[in-house]
């Protein structure tokens, strides 16, 4: 997504430990119409695949994840994190190793809201080494789901995460890829 590239450009900042910065649109303030235009891209890459839902995990996925839902009119679930107190009745459950804090979480999500008949799109706000997809994704399995696809709005190509779910099978398919990121500049897969 050309617009998506530009907008990292203008407004990312590449910090240490191979981190980009979108607080001024995507990981604090959200510009919300430049998000429907994610939404709207997300909605051309799966819409002959009749999904019934998204997925995502809280909290920077489900701004993208709304806004995907908004335009194709469909529910967004969002596991949440560390939170089995708040979340009742049985639930599914996976361990995540957080790249940004270097910790592991567990993600949570209640049986009430995911089943066999769904079928999901998974989104996420990054995707760097591929363990918040993964853990999602043993979520879709648990669940009996049928996995559509993944889509993150900025994917760190060059942490492997999407190439090696690409290379299990899984439709990944993230709307602007980073091939090489430094103070310098940031490169984009074509
Ligand atoms: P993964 O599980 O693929 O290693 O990392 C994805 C998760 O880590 C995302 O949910 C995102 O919250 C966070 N993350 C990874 N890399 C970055 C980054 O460069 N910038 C920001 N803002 N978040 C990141």
């Amino acid at each position: 997504m050309l617009a998506l590239e530009q907008k990292i450009l203008n407004e990312g900042t590449v910090l240490e430990g191979h981190v980009l910065k979108v607080g001024s649109f995507l990981n604090q303030q959200l510009d919300v119409d430049f998000l429907v235009e994610m939404g709207k891209e997300i909605d051309r890459i799966y819409k002959n695949d009749g999904f019934t839902k998204l997925l995502t995990v809280e909290s920077s996925g489900i701004a993208v994840a709304v806004a995907a839902g908004t335009v194709m009119h469909l529910p967004v679930v969002f596991a949440k994190k560390n939170k089995t107190s708040n979340v009742s009745g049985e639930i599914y459950s996976a361990m995540v190793h957080s790249y940004t804090h270097n910790t592991d979480y567990k993600i949570v999500v209640s049986k009430d809201y995911l089943s066999k008949d769904d079928k999901i799109v998974i989104i996420d706000d990054f995707l760097a080494n591929g363990k918040a997809l993964e853990g999602l994704i043993d979520i879709v399995n648990q669940a009996g789901a049928t996995l559509v696809g993944a889509t993150c709005a900025i994917e760190k190509g060059f942490q492997g995460g999407g190439d090696r779910l690409r290379e299990q099978g899984i439709r990944v398919e993230s709307l602007a890829i980073i091939d090489e990121m430094s103070p310098e500049g940031i490169t984009f897969r074509k």
